[in-house]
């Protein structure tokens, strides 16, 4: 493969002999139950067929030397300069070393060794368009540490490290389903995680579905702000619903038949925003038992109405979003379409037979740039197994 070899000669030249070995860790996409995370409800991602490699061998001393192909820049840290965040030149690590770095530093804190390395790493997970590049290259780090230190983990608790990486020392607020996609991944099945319990399961796929992702590429900055009032409505519906409901802990213990009973007594856009949940929750349930049966269809209609419930209940979608689902949704073949990810722009997500997925990516990539006035990126892929040691 062409990123390998890319890698694997830059290996070369900077280190002058062959790599001991490569990593592969994916990026995902998550097809069904979104914004629920945080409610305690159920995701069903996928790992994709895109991911992040490291070539990489043990280094001599405890200094860890890392070259990020993508971005043609080299950091030097070893368990010293982890703490305080720099290099071992005492400069501050540039935003991408943290990562890597924040893995070693999650590795120490759970006293797993984490020894020098010399590594190489490129992906082709596309950045920013939440397919998760920043959770791939996590776990393709783990997988590097976990060859090298002697120690093996089950794929959930090196998704938790990463996690721990990500959130404390990289400092981005992340759920624990990016990092569990990348981590769990299993081919040609989706991935069933219980955001509760971290129980989690894999439901197969039918081998003539393809999954395309279409990237409107539209990034909207400051929209955390709209992430963190979402889940304040969320808390606030939990609240509420509680003088009648006094057992419940999240809106994942509503049933759609006791909402519909009490989002009266709610304030209206609170019930909006829980009547989402509730419902993507339900559908999240049903998914489980349609794609045991095969049913496709019905799972497609599915996410259609999430689309739908993100768009008028929950309010986190875009016109360019919205464009990509309804042309995605009047093309043959799709069984259904949706965005994916926190919304306000990034990608749609789309299960289409898979003859057709090479048509509808480039009659949906047509629809797309004569409606909004320049063209997408479309990545026709499937579920992949999950981060690995490949050699
Ligand atoms: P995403 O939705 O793709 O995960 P994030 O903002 O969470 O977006 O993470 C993107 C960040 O992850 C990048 O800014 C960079 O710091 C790191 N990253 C992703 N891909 C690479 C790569 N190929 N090489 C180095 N760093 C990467
Ligand atoms: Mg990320």
């Amino acid at each position: 493969m062409e990123l390998i070899d890319h890698i694997i000669s830059i290996f070369q030249q900077t280190y002058g002999h062959a790599p001991a070995h490569i990593a592969r860790a994916p990026g995902r996409v998550n097809l069904l139950g979104e914004h629920v995370d945080y409610n305690d409800g159920f995701v069903l991602p996928a790992a994709i067929d895109r991911a992040t490699y490291v070539a990489f061998s043990p280094a001599d001393a405890d200094q860890t030397r890392l070259v990020a192909a993508d971005f043609d820049q080299e950091v030097f840290f070893s368990p010293r300069t982890i703490p305080l965040k720099t290099g071992a030149d005492g400069s501050p690590l540039p935003e991408w070393a943290q990562y890597p770095a924040g893995v070693m530093w999650a590795l120490n804190e759970n006293h797993l060794e984490a020894r020098g390395l010399n590594g190489v790493y490129a992906s082709n997970v596309p950045r920013g368009s939440g397919l998760s590049s920043s959770a791939s290259v996590e776990m393709a780090f783990v997988i590097a540490w976990q060859a090298l230190g002697g120690w093996t983990l089950p794929p959930m608790q090196r998704a938790l490290l990463g996690q721990k990486a990500e959130n404390q020392y990289v400092g981005v607020n992340c759920g624990i389903m990016d990092q569990f996609a990348s981590a769990c991944g299993v081919e040609n099945r989706l991935l069933l995680l219980d955001c509760r319990s971290l129980e989690w399961k894999t439901i197969p796929l039918p081998e003539d579905v393809s999954i395309v992702i279409a990237d409107t590429k539209v990034r909207r900055k400051l929209t955390s702000g709209e992430y963190n009032k979402r889940r304040a409505a969320c808390e606030e519906a939990v609240r509420l619903l509680k003088q009648d409901l006094p057992d419940i802990q999240s809106l994942r213990d509503v049933s759609v038949e006791q909402f519909n009973r009490f989002a009266a007594k709610l304030p209206e856009l609170v019930s909006q925003r829980a009547r989402h949940v509730v419902e993507e929750i339900e559908r999240s349930k049903q998914a489980e038992a349609l794609l045991e049966a095969g049913n496709i269809r019905r799972f497609g209609e599915l996410m259609d109405q999430c689309h739908v419930s993100l768009r008028d209940l929950y309010e986190v979608s875009c016109p360019e979003l919205d464009s990509m689902a309804r042309i995605a949704q009047s093309l043959d073949g799709c069984h259904g379409a949706r965005l994916t990810g926190a919304g306000f722009g990034g990608c749609t997500v789309n299960l289409v037979a898979r003859e057709q997925a090479e048509r509808f990516s480039q009659l949906l990539a047509e629809g797309y740039e004569s409606e909004i006035g320049y063209q997408p990126e479309i990545y026709i892929t499937r579920a992949s197994n999950g981060a690995e040691l490949l050699t």
